[in-house]
């Protein structure tokens, strides 16, 4: 009896053993209690949305250098610091800007939106087309002349994310440059029911400016002709076809500082050691915006709290039990208005570029099913290493089990998620790079992606699977190669 009870002893134990000799050492050091605590703090609205460019970011940037420092990590920015600081290059419209109809001044952003800045000075005739969808607008003689025109209702696309948001760019886009590419001097839109109901985003739109890397060739190109934005009211105003636009509008250009967050785990292995797995999250959000549900704070708690309480959690594992290879934590900034913190890092590594042998970048990795998840960059044309997806697929299977969707990885989704996170630019460089993801919900982009809608038990399983992929590929006796035939389809 007793020798039997010892022996079914020994067998679980050798069972255990067994079963967790592909576990890497430390994932006891993913605590889903650490998480919840990152995640809470960071989207916080101390931080105010943790915006590009604003003390608000670079607020979240020192906090998250803090953990770092705490944690253990060696700082890789600049000077001996966490912190890579570069500058974008801002365009936004000028005080001293005047629009008047008929004389009549409007007040810009309450009668008039400046969709598109533009430096221009402009006295000249309206060409009132009616409403967009029903003028074949190739045959209208449009050269050198203010053109207006109703909004079309349908452009309302309410299969994608962000309808709201994108509706008046996606007439911008689709009648507006069009007609400024031959010639128009100015577009202006007049809303329909849909647009007055919208009209805080095309503001909120608008009113930021744009924004690129200072130094690229457009950093302070603006376009020649704008593209305006009037409120219903106005449509009587212009269609009687005798109407004329006064527009003097001037763009300010200045600098904004914006950093991506920088530090390491040295590898054990001498020689492995030089060679780096690169961790990718963004620290920034949405900012302060117009109000949804009475809240104007958006948070970027999913988006992107959940990827950097994850960054900070494989971290500590990576503290706790280094791997052969060094691994990279990098926390970009500047994701949000255009991906420029993981553009500027990859043109100015602080580690040899062509030592990074894996970019593993997560976004927006707390909500939805909990089961189900999704790998970008695991399909064609998107996948460029097979030998990293095959790592994060037994890591997967090995850990956290999750089904895999792969709608969201096919260059015909309707979102076009793969070319939408920091990943892209280390891709475009052919670095083997994956994207883990929980995808879009209801609360992206709103002020409602708060720390109280994650998932934490979800956001504990997605951290595993980026600590065990990580692990795998740190250890690695041979670097993932890179697909020979990757050719992004854009
Ligand atoms: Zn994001």
């Amino acid at each position: 009896m007793k020798n039997t009870g010892w022996l079914g002893l020994i067998f679980v134990i050798a069972g255990g053993l067994f079963a967790q000799a592909d576990n890497p050492p430390a994932l006891f050091a993913l605590r889903e209690a650490d998480l919840k605590r990152d995640v809470y703090a960071l989207a916080d609205v101390h931080f105010n949305g943790r915006r590009a460019g604003t003390l608000d970011e670079l607020k979240a940037a020192a906090w998250i250098a803090e953990q770092y420092r705490t944690i253990g990590l060696k700082p890789l920015g600049d000077d001996g610091t966490y912190l890579q600081f570069f500058t974008l290059s801002r365009n936004q419209l000028s005080e001293r800007s005047s629009i008047a109809i008929n004389d009549t001044p409007l007040t810009i952003w309450k009668d008039v939106a400046v969709a598109q800045l533009a430096h221009v000075a402009l006295n000249a005739p309206i060409l009132y087309l009616g409403t967009a969808a029903n003028v074949d607008l190739s045959t209208v003689e449009v050269a050198g002349r203010v053109v207006a025109m109703e909004a079309n209702p349908k452009e309302f696309a309410a299969e994608k994310s962000l309808p709201k948001r994108r509706y008046a760019m996606s007439q911008q886009t689709k009648y507006g440059l069009p007609l400024l590419r031959r010639g128009a001097a100015a577009i202006i839109f007049i809303n329909d029911a849909i647009g007055e109901d919208l009209w805080d985003y095309t503001v909120e739109n608008g009113r930021p400016g744009t924004y690129a890397l200072e130094g690229e060739a457009n950093a302070t190109v603006t376009a020649t002709a704008p593209i305006l934005w009037l409120r219903a009211s106005a449509k009587a105003l212009v269609q009687d076809g005798k109407a004329t636009l006064k527009a003097n509008l001037f763009v300010d250009h200045f600098p904004y500082p914006s950093a991506n967050i920088v530090g390491k785990v040295a590898g054990t292995d001498p020689k492995l050691a030089t060679e780096y797995v690169l961790y990718s999250g963004h620290i920034d959000a949405d900012g302060v915006r117009n109000p949804i549900n009475g809240e104007t704070i958006y948070r970027g708690a999913d988006d992107n709290a959940t990827a950097d309480a994850a960054m900070l959690a494989c971290a500590r594992a990576l503290v706790a039990h280094p791997a052969k290879r060094s691994v990279l934590f990098l926390i970009h900034g500047a994701e949000e208005r255009g991906l420029w913190g993981s553009r500027h890092f990859s043109a100015h590594p602080t580690v040899p570029i062509e030592n990074i042998v894996a970019v593993l970048n997560g976004e927006m990795i707390g909500r939805n099913d909990p089961k189900v998840a999704t790998l970008l960059g695991s399909t064609a044309p998107h996948k460029n290493s097979d030998a990293l997806v095959a790592m994060a697929l037994a890591a997967n299977q090995e850990g956290p089990g999750f089904t895999l969707d792969s709608t969201w990885d096919s260059p015909t989704h309707v979102e076009g998620w793969y070319f939408r996170s920091d990943h892209l630019p280390y891709a475009r460089l052919n670095v083997p790079s994956i994207m883990f993801t929980t995808v879009l919900h209801p609360d992206y982009h709103t002020p409602q992606d708060s720390a109280e809608n994650i998932d934490y038990a979800k956001l504990t399983r997605m951290t595993e699977w980026m600590y065990r992929t990580g692990w795998k590929v740190a250890n690695a006796p041979e670097r993932p190669a890179t697909n020979p035939d990757f050719k992004l389809e854009r």
